[in-house]
């Protein structure tokens, strides 16, 4: 066997580990909670990492991915069909991947995420999500996608704006602005626990935000939260969707990014 598949392998066999021990935890965390094993999805988050790595998820039978920055996802989003062609449907892209950005989004970005996010968990003004819309009517138009964006209102559960997130009194009035939005899907939550603040506090308060929200908007039934550390507390509290980077992938490479 050559080096390079040699490296692959040992990949594939770390990736497969840490994915089966991290599906064990969160089955674990539903049963601990009372709750349905498959109410919970896991989301492999792959920013750091290259394409070569998101490929290794895929053939691992992984379909859905998070990315934190425009510029990197969108050369992965790229790059991803080649590396698993041989495993594809079609050769024509991969329909059934879904790309989720989870990171704090720029509006001249918007755009370009319209075109390859399936879900955007940070969107926090309504500037943001007129430019996300904006975007996605195109992408629409053009045929670049078949569906709106979902979208999830990014809460900020200690009201430091420097960190991103809509305040919790400002929620209702996004929520609005953002159903009334055709290229956009108003689809849930997402919320990532301040510093310092302990994190079934954070997830308590965010669930009680997510019954709210539910009250006006039926269909805005995702909760994203729960990351590496927490993600036991997260299901706990409702969450739908966890989004696990370390857990999965390893320590992500010093940047400062
Ligand atoms: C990086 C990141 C994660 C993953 O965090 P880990 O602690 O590595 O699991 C989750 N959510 C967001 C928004 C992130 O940027």
């Amino acid at each position: 066997m050559n080096e390079v598949a040699a490296q692959v392998d040992a990949r594939t066999a770390e990736l497969a580990t840490n994915l089966s021990a991290l599906l064990q935890r969160v089955d674990a965390a539903c049963l601990a909670a009372g709750r349905a094993p498959d109410s919970v999805r896991l989301l492999p988050v792959t920013k750091f990492f290259p394409a070569e790595d998101v490929a290794i998820l895929y053939r691992l039978g992984r379909r859905e991915f998070g990315e934190s920055r425009e510029q990197e996802a969108t050369a992965k989003v790229a790059a991803l069909p080649s590396l698993v062609r041989q495993d594809a449907e079609s050769d024509e892209g991969l329909p059934d991947v879904q790309w989720h950005m989870i990171g704090r989004l720029q509006r001249n970005k918007a755009r370009v995420v319209a075109r390859w996010a399936h879900t955007v968990h940070s969107v926090d003004s309504e500037r943001l999500a007129t430019a996300l819309d904006t975007g996605a009517r195109t992408a629409l138009d053009v045929g670049q996608r078949s569906e709106p964006v979902r979208v999830l209102l990014q809460v900020s559960l200690d009201e430091d704006p420097s960190r991103g997130g809509v305040a919790p009194d400002d929620l209702a009035r996004l929520a609005e602005h953002i159903a009334a939005s055709t290229g956009l899907r108003l689809s849930g939550l997402m919320a990532i626990p301040p510093l310092g603040v302990e994190s079934d506090a954070a997830f308590a308060r965010l669930a009680t935000l997510h019954t709210l929200l539910l009250a006006e908007h039926p269909g805005a039934t995702e909760l994203s939260a729960g990351m590496s550390g927490d993600l036991e507390s997260a299901i706990q509290h409702g969450a739908t969707c966890v989004r696990v980077g370390t857990a999965l992938m390893g320590a992500r490479p010093i940047t400062s990014a």
